[in-house]
């Protein structure tokens, strides 16, 4: 079984805690794009733990994890978040991580670029989490990128960084006017948090193929939602790479296996992190009481989310890129405590009702339609079956069904692992 695991929205919609729930039926966990720039976070009976760069299958024993090729890999990062987890109890081998040969290396001078160039955006910027993503990937398709499989032979990467850092000068100092990159520091940061990976390293596609050869379950986790993908989301204000469960087997590593199922996260409301076109947004008193019950600050940054009720027509538009077969509702708990609830259901867009998620330049002239619905009082935390859930809290399930063209099998009701109704 070949599944992918991906965002519907914005980001930060509970996938690490999906996966980590259900990676009980898989025994390898890929990652297939982004860096370090999102954080998912997983409470489980082994303790609360924030995921950057790690597949949250490595939370689970017997699970092996991959860090595929469409990734791009902070090694500094990378070292001290399996560090932390080492601390916390968690046994990070190359047993169960597997680090793709083909995956990019983040440097600290992209890092630096996305600094620099934020900085000289000013009230411009994009709202980057300035962990180097964005440079990192221009520098994968210009091809002067470093990968990890050089670390493999460290006499001819070495040889390749002269020319590297002179290029790399022409923009941080030439352009920038900062302080220039040397191949010493680069050298010796391969050397201290590179080297010590080698073990790590290999051909994960090969790895993959054999596995699914061999009958093995393999799930794919994505990082960030359809909405902060390269190609569909609201472009500029997106990630860097493909979020979209289509690309799963790609950024793995296995191009030539397709998916059997896209499990798409959707959240109860919905949530944005950064600048950029968000329709449905609510502010002041509203967003500051939606804020603080769903704890929406951002698990690798700590920035306040913007939130908004529930969006059907970004929603509906995410649910069609995945491709997802099933969707799992996460975070209907915040929902509670509530006489009545707001959704978007359509945007206006220069006097005209528009339910297609429009071309993203648009966004900003574009009005939310909200409707009102039931809510429900009742705390809904312990409810294990769809039957215990209140009326209204069911309508709203069902409804948002409707209006997104989707089927809802999974509600979470709580961050823990069990609290879960499976509604199959
Ligand atoms: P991810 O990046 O998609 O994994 O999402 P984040 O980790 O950024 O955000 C999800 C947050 O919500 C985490 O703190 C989870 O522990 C928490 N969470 C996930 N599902 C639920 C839920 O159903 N209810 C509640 N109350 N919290 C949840």
């Amino acid at each position: 079984m070949l599944t992918s695991i991906c965002g519907i929205n914005w980001g930060d919609e509970g996938k690490g805690r999906m996966v980590d729930l259900l990676s009980r039926d898989y025994d390898i966990v890929c990652r297939y794009q982004g860096g370090n720039n999102a954080g998912h976070t997983v409470i489980n009976e082994r303790g609360k733990f924030i995921l950057n760069l790690l597949p949250s299958g490595i939370l689970r024993e017997g699970v092996v994890n991959v860090l595929g090729n469409g990734m791009v890999i902070d090694i500094r990062h990378l070292t001290e978040e399996a560090n932390k987890l080492r601390a916390q109890g968690i046994a990070i081998t190359p047993e169960n991580l597997k680090i793709s040969d083909k995956a990019v290396i983040t440097m600290p001078y992209h890092v630096l670029m996305d600094c620099l160039e934020e900085e000289r955006l000013a009230d411009k910027k994009f709202g980057s989490t300035r962990r180097g993503i964005a440079p990192v990937y221009a520098d994968k398709y210009m091809k002067k990128a470093f990968r990890m499989g050089e670390l493999l032979h460290p006499e001819r990467l070495y040889a390749r960084v002269k020319d590297i850092v002179e290029w790399k000068n022409l923009t941080v100092e030439k352009g920038y006017g900062h302080a220039p990159v040397t191949a010493e520091e680069v050298i010796d940061y391969f050397k201290t948090y590179g080297e010590p990976l080698k073990d790590y390293i290999c051909d994960v596609g090969l790895y993959l193929h054999e596995a699914n050869k061999a009958g093995k379950n393999i799930m794919f986790e994505a990082q960030l939602g359809a909405l902060r993908d390269i190609d569909f989301g609201i472009y500029p204000y997106t990630s860097s790479s493909s979020t979209i469960a289509a690309y799963a087997p790609i950024g793995a590593g296995v191009p030539n296996l397709k998916l059997d199922k896209s499990v798409g996260i959707m959240k109860a409301y919905s949530t944005c992190v950064g600048e950029g076109p968000f329709v449905a947004e609510y502010f002041g008193e509203k967003a500051e009481k939606l804020r603080a019950a769903g704890g929406e600050y951002g698990a690798a940054t700590g920035r306040p989310r913007r939130v908004g009720p529930f969006d059907v027509v970004a929603s509906r538009y995410g649910i069609r890129c995945q491709g997802a077969d099933e969707v799992a509702l996460t975070k209907l708990d915040i929902l509670s405590g509530h006489e009545e609830l707001e959704i978007c259901t359509a945007y206006e867009l220069e006097g005209e009702r528009i339910t297609e998620f429009p071309f993203p330049d648009a966004l900003d002239k574009c009005k939310p339609v909200f409707e009102k619905v039931r809510g429900w009082n009742c705390d809904i935390t312990a409810c294990r079956k769809y039957e215990e859930l209140p009326r209204e809290a069911r309508d709203y399930v069902e409804l948002l069904e409707k209006l997104c063209e989707c089927r809802i099998t999974y509600i979470s009701v709580g961050a823990e692992r069990d609290e879960i109704i499976v509604r199959k």
